[in-house]
């Protein structure tokens, strides 16, 4: 988590933290009588006639009171420490939308027709079937890399007799491998080629790492997770500096129509007031079941870039303020040891998505859709906020089924049942 912030050099004072500014921006104005909380604001129209004002609202789809404290509040916190702003917004707010995926396609709608795209082989599965939709239909040209290999990300973002990369889009840590890119290094490649950066931030939020102040062009957030962080809202945003790239974002949000509803942005702005709290415990438990886990007799493999030996360690303990709590763990077995642990624990939850207060598990390439490179075996863990060592008694006790499963099925000469719903 990051430190008190320094005082700054001119002597004014430092901008608060983002552990405060989580609690404290998005607040309605302090008029006396007035509440503490946004409202909740329920309206498809609002009363205009002529030629509407700068920043009237006219229309439900086009802008609405409903998304604002939670624009400004997220806009704020990626902020945070931005060279170029002190303690005030100076940019435009955040676009909020109506899932992850919906702040996705907004963000590609920046690239021309045409245009190439170079992209982490590992990404989100669905930005991945996105991309190659849009790629089928001739309308961009996508370039698959390993993210955590910046010559060869760099390379490609140079690109060769076809030209450079419109845009170089990032994911870090990658969902689902946690391969971490280096940050400064490829916004400075793809920015030297005149190419658009946009950074999913999902995994790390605004507390760990703040890609505008490496550069970045565009931050996307699937909010559905650690943002308003308790598994009831679907929703998606993206944070940009430039005005001109905030317009067009905004534009794309009205025609296309994908917008939030009032009442889970009001969620999302309520999650986020403890996202500090809720990161900071989920990132320690986090930390403490990777080391157990890689010293565990029925584990493989664990990856998490706080673990020293990661292959991503010293690049996020360079750009981040912490780890997250995201672990990717390789049981014995296969992805017959896989589906039987997913299939023993009793406190952890078998399902998808992640950055909920509650611990949640799955085997990845369940999925059709999953990346063929990402391990058969590979079990996502989002460490929730429960008590650790409840946490780790059912791990333990699930890892240990899970292999006595198997023994019984290597005696037996059948295979490892497969719980259902993996397929
Ligand atoms: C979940 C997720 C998305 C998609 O978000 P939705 O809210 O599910 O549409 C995008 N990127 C990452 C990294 C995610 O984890």
């Amino acid at each position: 988590m990051p430190d008190a912030p320094a005082p700054r050099p001119d002597g004014r004072p430092a901008a608060p933290s983002p552990r405060t500014l989580a609690v404290s921006a998005g607040r309605p104005a302090r008029t006396p009588g007035a509440a503490l909380n946004p409202a909740v604001v329920l309206t498809s129209t609002f009363v205009s006639q002529g030629a509407p004002a700068a920043g009237e609202h006219v229309y439900g789809r086009i802008g609405t009171p409903a998304w604002e404290p939670f624009e400004e509040a997220l806009a704020v916190l990626e902020r945070t420490d931005h060279p170029a702003t002190g303690r005030a917004v100076t940019g435009p707010p955040a676009t909020v939308y109506a899932s992850g995926m919906a702040a996705v396609d907004a963000a590609l709608s920046l690239v021309p027709v045409g245009g190439r795209v170079v992209v982490p082989r590992h990404a989100y599965q669905v930005t991945l079937v996105l991309l190659g939709e849009l790629a089928g239909r001739g309308l961009l040209r996508v370039e698959p890399v390993d993210v955590a290999d910046t010559d060869a990300v760099v390379a490609a973002v140079r690109g060769g007799a076809d030209g450079p990369a419109d845009l170089l889009w990032l994911e870090s840590p990658t969902n689902p491998m946690l391969e971490v890119a280096d940050l400064p290094a490829l916004v400075a490649a793809a920015h030297e080629v005149g190419a658009l950066v946009a950074v999913d931030s999902t995994f790390a939020t605004p507390l760990l790492q703040r890609p505008l102040a490496h550069g970045a062009d565009v931050v996307v957030h699937s909010v559905t997770k650690y943002l308003a962080g308790h598994s009831d809202v679907v929703l998606g945003a993206t944070v940009t500096d430039d005005p001109e790239l905030h317009a067009r974002l905004v534009a794309h949000r009205t025609t296309r129509g994908a917008i939030a509803g009032p009442f889970e942005v009001w969620l999302a702005l309520r999650g986020l007031r403890t996202l500090a709290l809720r990161v900071e415990r989920a990132q320690q438990n986090a930390a403490e079941l990777a080391r157990r886990l890689a010293a565990h007799a029925h584990v493989v493999e664990v990856r998490y870039p706080g673990l020293p030996d990661d292959p991503g360690h010293l690049r996020a303990a360079a750009q981040m303020d912490g780890f997250g709590a995201i672990l990717g763990v390789r049981p014995v077995g296969g992805a017959d040891g896989a589906d039987a642990l997913v299939a023993a624990v009793r406190l952890w939850v078998p399902a998808t998505s992640l950055g909920g207060v509650e611990s949640t598990l799955e085997r990845r390439r369940r999925f059709a859709t999953e990346s063929p490179t990402v391990p058969d075996d590979l079990v996502r863990l989002s460490v929730g906020i429960e008590d650790v060592e409840d946490l780790w008694a059912d791990l333990d006790a699930a890892l240990a089924a899970a292999a006595r499963t198997r023994s019984a099925a290597t005696r037996t000469g059948t295979a490892a049942p497969q719980p259902g719903g993996a397929g």
